[in-house]
């Protein structure tokens, strides 16, 4: 077996000397694309077990079949942390998602906000990027990705042990950094706004929610696609996995 650089997320249990049938785009990705055959070898992960390695015993047009070798790494999963953002364009949009998977978000919740243009969203097309953010990064671990949920909806049913990190760009240039003293460990979730910005009702709510605190990114207003990265940087590196 050749050493293996190819990494594939297959939706399928995992386990020494277990054999896996290929769907047709896996084939036609690992076979076609990218010209691997039999004895190849490739990393495979479904999200919950950890990485191995398998070899192809079987290479065809319209499918194949993987054995798996040996277990190459254990399942690490993100911290608890959701990325709640109001979908902007489309490949900003695609954008904020394969960031998020490869920071470490463990959900991805597009939210409808008061100001939120009507970008309609693909979830299915969303989650393909998020799993491809995983096998690119080298992660164990796919976040699901919603469908858009109701900014009031979800804030009218917050759970109590989730805070939020609500990036509120009416903040910009004041020092409202992420505190010092934050639950460390505990469930999070970063809150990032559209264009538009939230709307004054959207403040008042979140300012009554214990759980949310509400946090400066910088003295520039940032794209929203530049603010998840910056939130999730500043997240990851004083609450998250980075330290
Ligand atoms: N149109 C708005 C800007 C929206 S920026 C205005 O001009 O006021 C999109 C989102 O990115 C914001 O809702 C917020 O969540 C985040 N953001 C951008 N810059 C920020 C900053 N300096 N501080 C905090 N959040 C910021």
């Amino acid at each position: 077996m050749k050493a293996a650089k190819i990494r594939l997320y297959l939706e399928h249990p995992l386990g020494e000397g277990q054999t896996i049938p290929l769907t047709q785009p896996q084939a036609h990705y690992l076979f076609g694309v990218m010209r691997q055959g039999v004895s190849d070898a490739v990393l495979v992960f479904n999200g919950e077990a950890g990485e191995w390695r398998a070899e192809v015993i079987e290479a065809g047009k319209r499918g194949g079949i993987l054995q798996i070798a040996e277990q190459t790494a254990p399942q690490r999963d993100p911290p608890d942390l959701w990325l709640m953002f109001a979908p902007i364009k489309k490949a900003r949009t695609d954008f904020i998602v394969e960031k998020a998977a490869e920071m470490g978000a463990a959900r991805i919740i597009p939210v409808q906000t008061e100001f939120t243009n009507s970008e309609r969203i693909r979830q299915d097309r969303l989650q393909a990027h998020a799993v491809e953010a995983a096998e690119q990064c080298g992660g164990t671990y796919v976040p699901e990705v919603s469908d858009v949920h109701r900014l009031d909806r979800m804030l009218a049913d917050w759970p109590e042990a989730r805070q939020v990190m609500f990036c509120d760009e009416a903040l910009a240039g004041r020092a409202e950094g992420l505190g010092r003293d934050l639950p460390r460990g505990a469930p999070w979730a970063i809150l990032i706004g559209p264009e538009g910005g939230f709307s004054e009702a959207e403040r008042a709510r979140l300012a009554a929610l214990p759980q949310a605190h509400a946090v400066s990114l910088g003295p520039r207003i940032l794209r929203a696609d530049t603010a998840a990265v910056a939130a999730m940087t500043l997240w990851q590196n004083s609450l998250g996995d980075w330290t």
